[in-house]
């Protein structure tokens, strides 16, 4: 078998965990990075909006959760650990991971069957009954912390183990209501309407601007500018007239950009050129709100 695995050992397995890729945004991608022959690294099974693809025999121990491998079941969901309680319950696409609460409902489906097939309690194990051999579910951040071993904080803070555990425990519980404004300090709703602006702090976290529309979304970025600090800024924006603007971080004019609704975000505009960018500054045309967001 080309995905790693090894022999369970004698103790039974009493826990069902839950990890992040971290980068592969489909399961279908995951379970082929896996395959290379380069990665010391598998799951029991890889899971996205659309699917839940096992890889490696329930039998046998799956190499992800360092020390507990031997007595887990372990699924790897294709998200990030930095992701907000707000990304993990969206439809949308985050991160260029389509429906990331399609892909919790497929968790939970998976924790069900595999609590029922293990007869392990559909709950989260508190860290010091992990620490005490306890039987339940958990994040592969829980065993670090309880054993001590490693350094993996997945599946992260925002997290929704309520929303997951609820539809493990009902089977198909009721969504809640999306969660209001919980965006991140470099994240901003762009509010629909013509010719509407904002600059977005970004002082010392630069690294990409991501604009998060879906499918069939119309959104016209007419212009991004790039702020600095002192001496060099752009100039502030007139209604009708656009920004005053002399550098677009490419040593150009500022330029109209456009978005292509073929390609919808999350939208990179990687190369920035400068490292004193402390804000952009975007004006726009939507017939929707749209999330931004730099980080
Ligand atoms: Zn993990």
């Amino acid at each position: 078998m080309a995905y790693k695995s090894s022999t369970r050992g004698t103790r039974p397995v009493s826990l069902i965990a839950i990890h992040t890729a971290e980068g592969a945004r489909t399961a279908r991608n995951l379970a082929a990075y896996f395959y290379r022959p380069d990665i010391q690294a598998s799951s029991h099974v890889c899971i996205d909006a659309a699917e839940t693809l096992q890889i490696v025999d329930y039998g046998r121990a799956a190499w992800t959760l360092r020390s507990g491998n031997p007595i887990s079941d372990n699924a790897e969901l294709c998200g990030f650990a930095r992701w907000t309680r707000a990304q993990w319950l969206s439809t949308g696409r985050v991160d260029g991971v389509d429906n990331p609460r399609a892909m919790l409902d497929r968790a939970a489906d998976w924790i069900r069957a595999r609590c029922d097939a293990r007869r392990i309690p559909k709950n989260r194990l508190a860290i010091v009954a992990l620490r005490g051999g306890g039987w339940g579910v958990i994040a592969h951040d829980d065993w670090t912390k309880a054993m001590n071993d490693g350094t993996h904080w997945d599946p992260g803070p925002g997290f929704p183990w309520d929303y997951v555990l609820n539809r493990v425990n009902a089977g198909s519980a009721p969504a809640p209501a999306p969660p209001e404004e919980d965006y991140m300090p470099n994240t901003a709703l762009l509010k629909a309407g013509k010719n509407q602006h904002l600059s977005i702090p970004c002082a010392g976290v630069k690294k990409f601007l991501y604009i998060c529309a879906a499918y069939d979304d119309e959104f016209d970025l007419l212009q991004m500018d790039f702020v600095h600090p002192t001496g060099d800024t752009d100039g502030p924006f007139e209604g009708g007239k656009g920004f005053h603007s002399h550098d677009d971080g490419q040593g150009n004019g500022g330029k109209p950009w456009r978005w292509n609704p073929n390609y919808p975000g999350p939208f990179d505009f990687e190369d920035w050129g400068r490292d004193d960018v402390c804000a952009v500054t975007l004006r726009w045309n939507s017939n929707h709100d749209v999330m931004a967001q730099i980080g």
